[in-house]
Protein backbone atom coordinates (compact mmCIF):
# COMPACT_ATOMS: atom_id res chain seq x y z
CA UNK A 1 0.00 0.00 0.00
CA UNK A 2 1.26 3.30 -1.44
CA UNK A 3 1.32 5.98 1.60
CA UNK A 4 1.76 9.53 1.45
CA UNK A 5 2.42 12.19 4.40
CA UNK A 6 1.33 15.79 3.54
CA UNK A 7 3.12 17.57 6.25
CA UNK A 8 2.47 21.50 6.61
CA UNK A 9 0.56 23.75 9.19
CA UNK A 10 -2.47 24.39 7.52
CA UNK A 11 -2.79 27.53 9.28
CA UNK A 12 -5.88 27.48 7.22
CA UNK A 13 -5.56 25.05 4.36
CA UNK A 14 -6.14 26.85 1.25
CA UNK A 15 -7.14 26.08 -2.53
CA UNK A 16 -3.34 25.65 -3.13
CA UNK A 17 -3.03 22.78 -1.18
CA UNK A 18 -6.25 21.49 -2.01
CA UNK A 19 -5.06 20.95 -5.43
CA UNK A 20 -2.08 18.82 -4.19
CA UNK A 21 -3.84 16.91 -2.24
CA UNK A 22 -6.50 16.26 -4.90
CA UNK A 23 -4.21 15.38 -7.17
CA UNK A 24 -2.17 13.18 -5.08
CA UNK A 25 -4.71 11.38 -4.10
CA UNK A 26 -4.61 9.98 -7.59
CA UNK A 27 -0.74 8.82 -7.29
CA UNK A 28 -1.27 6.95 -3.70
CA UNK A 29 -3.60 4.80 -1.61
CA UNK A 30 -3.42 7.14 1.07
CA UNK A 31 -2.67 10.40 1.46
CA UNK A 32 -2.37 11.33 5.42
CA UNK A 33 -2.50 15.24 5.70
CA UNK A 34 -0.42 15.81 8.94
CA UNK A 35 -0.55 18.58 11.13
CA UNK A 36 2.65 19.32 12.62
CA UNK A 37 2.49 20.98 16.21
CA UNK A 38 5.29 23.19 16.66
CA UNK A 39 5.06 24.36 20.33
CA UNK A 40 7.00 27.90 19.75
CA UNK A 41 4.76 29.17 16.66
CA UNK A 42 1.51 31.20 16.96
CA UNK A 43 -1.30 29.53 15.06
CA UNK A 44 -4.31 32.10 13.87
CA UNK A 45 -6.70 28.64 13.85
CA UNK A 46 -6.43 25.83 16.76
CA UNK A 47 -5.65 22.99 16.04
CA UNK A 48 -8.82 21.65 16.04
CA UNK A 49 -10.20 24.40 13.89
CA UNK A 50 -7.64 23.12 11.65
CA UNK A 51 -8.20 19.49 11.19
CA UNK A 52 -11.79 19.90 11.00
CA UNK A 53 -11.21 22.30 7.58
CA UNK A 54 -9.33 19.72 6.24
CA UNK A 55 -11.77 16.68 7.32
CA UNK A 56 -14.59 18.89 5.82
CA UNK A 57 -12.61 19.58 2.61
CA UNK A 58 -12.08 15.97 2.18
CA UNK A 59 -15.45 14.22 3.68
CA UNK A 60 -16.09 12.85 0.47
CA UNK A 61 -12.58 11.41 0.10
CA UNK A 62 -11.92 8.03 1.72
CA UNK A 63 -8.37 7.84 0.72
CA UNK A 64 -7.82 11.17 2.56
CA UNK A 65 -6.73 10.98 6.27
CA UNK A 66 -6.06 14.20 8.74
CA UNK A 67 -3.45 13.49 11.62
CA UNK A 68 -1.32 15.62 13.63
CA UNK A 69 2.05 14.68 14.97
CA UNK A 70 4.86 16.15 17.18
CA UNK A 71 8.61 15.74 16.01
CA UNK A 72 10.48 14.62 12.99
CA UNK A 73 8.26 13.72 9.88
CA UNK A 74 10.74 11.13 8.88
CA UNK A 75 9.78 9.72 12.69
CA UNK A 76 6.23 9.66 11.90
CA UNK A 77 6.95 8.29 8.59
CA UNK A 78 8.86 5.17 10.25
CA UNK A 79 6.19 4.02 12.74
CA UNK A 80 3.35 4.24 10.56
CA UNK A 81 4.99 2.82 7.48
CA UNK A 82 4.77 5.46 5.32
CA UNK A 83 7.10 5.81 2.66
CA UNK A 84 6.49 9.05 0.39
CA UNK A 85 6.19 12.59 2.19
CA UNK A 86 4.74 15.11 -0.24
CA UNK A 87 5.56 18.56 -0.93
CA UNK A 88 4.20 21.29 -3.30
CA UNK A 89 6.57 23.44 -5.05
CA UNK A 90 5.64 27.31 -6.01
CA UNK A 91 8.44 28.88 -6.90
CA UNK A 92 12.02 28.81 -6.70
CA UNK A 93 12.33 30.12 -3.15
CA UNK A 94 9.79 27.08 -2.40
CA UNK A 95 12.34 24.67 -4.07
CA UNK A 96 15.33 25.86 -2.57
CA UNK A 97 13.60 25.21 0.88
CA UNK A 98 12.76 22.14 0.16
CA UNK A 99 15.58 20.45 -1.53
CA UNK A 100 17.43 21.13 1.43
CA UNK A 101 15.06 19.40 3.92
CA UNK A 102 14.20 16.55 1.64
CA UNK A 103 18.10 15.86 1.36
CA UNK A 104 18.03 16.15 5.41
CA UNK A 105 15.87 13.95 5.51
CA UNK A 106 16.99 11.29 2.82
CA UNK A 107 20.37 11.18 5.27
CA UNK A 108 17.65 10.56 8.45
CA UNK A 109 15.66 8.00 6.77
CA UNK A 110 14.81 5.77 3.15
CA UNK A 111 11.94 8.15 2.85
CA UNK A 112 11.31 9.51 -0.96
CA UNK A 113 10.14 13.05 -1.21
CA UNK A 114 7.47 13.74 -3.78
CA UNK A 115 7.40 17.14 -5.29
CA UNK A 116 3.92 18.08 -7.21
CA UNK A 117 3.91 21.66 -9.24
CA UNK A 118 1.11 23.91 -8.18
CA UNK A 119 -1.35 24.82 -10.30
CA UNK A 120 -0.91 28.02 -12.35
CA UNK A 121 -4.21 29.52 -10.82
CA UNK A 122 -3.12 28.65 -7.04
CA UNK A 123 0.55 28.95 -7.16
CA UNK A 124 0.17 32.43 -5.42
CA UNK A 125 -1.74 31.42 -2.56
CA UNK A 126 -0.27 31.15 0.94
CA UNK A 127 -1.41 30.50 4.28
CA UNK A 128 -0.04 33.62 5.52
CA UNK A 129 -1.31 35.71 2.79
CA UNK A 130 -4.60 34.24 3.68
CA UNK A 131 -4.56 35.24 7.74
CA UNK A 132 -3.33 38.66 6.56
CA UNK A 133 -6.70 39.03 4.46
CA UNK A 134 -8.16 37.61 7.06
CA UNK A 135 -6.80 39.90 9.92
CA UNK A 136 -7.56 42.82 7.61
CA UNK A 137 -11.52 42.01 7.21
CA UNK A 138 -10.87 41.06 3.20
CA UNK A 139 -12.80 38.13 1.03
CA UNK A 140 -10.63 35.31 2.03
CA UNK A 141 -13.30 32.84 0.61
CA UNK A 142 -11.77 32.52 -3.21
CA UNK A 143 -8.28 31.43 -1.69
CA UNK A 144 -9.88 28.49 0.54
CA UNK A 145 -11.97 25.67 0.25
CA UNK A 146 -15.70 25.98 1.55
CA UNK A 147 -15.42 24.43 4.99
CA UNK A 148 -12.66 27.22 5.95
CA UNK A 149 -15.15 29.70 7.52
CA UNK A 150 -13.85 32.41 10.22
CA UNK A 151 -16.77 32.80 13.00
P1 LIG B 1 4.76 24.76 6.26
O1 LIG B 1 4.60 25.30 7.65
O2 LIG B 1 5.43 23.42 6.19
O3 LIG B 1 5.28 25.75 5.25
P2 LIG B 1 2.27 24.98 4.86
O4 LIG B 1 0.95 24.56 5.42
O5 LIG B 1 2.45 26.43 4.58
O6 LIG B 1 3.30 24.41 5.88
O7 LIG B 1 2.61 24.18 3.52
C1 LIG B 1 2.58 22.78 3.43
C2 LIG B 1 2.93 22.32 2.03
O8 LIG B 1 2.01 22.86 1.11
C3 LIG B 1 4.31 22.77 1.52
O9 LIG B 1 4.83 21.73 0.72
C4 LIG B 1 4.01 23.95 0.66
O10 LIG B 1 4.98 24.14 -0.35
C5 LIG B 1 2.70 23.52 0.07
N1 LIG B 1 1.89 24.67 -0.37
C6 LIG B 1 1.63 25.79 0.30
N2 LIG B 1 0.88 26.64 -0.43
C7 LIG B 1 0.69 26.03 -1.63
C8 LIG B 1 0.03 26.40 -2.84
N3 LIG B 1 -0.57 27.58 -3.02
N4 LIG B 1 0.02 25.50 -3.84
C9 LIG B 1 0.62 24.31 -3.67
N5 LIG B 1 1.29 23.92 -2.59
C10 LIG B 1 1.33 24.76 -1.57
Amino acid sequence: MKRAIFPGSFDPITLGHYDIIKRAVKLFDEVIVAIGINAEKKYMFSLDERVQFIKDAFKNEPKVTVVSYEGLTVDFCKKNNVKFILRGLRNPADFEFEKAIAHTNRDLAPIETVFLLTAANTSYISSSIVRDVIRNNGDYTKLVPASVRVK
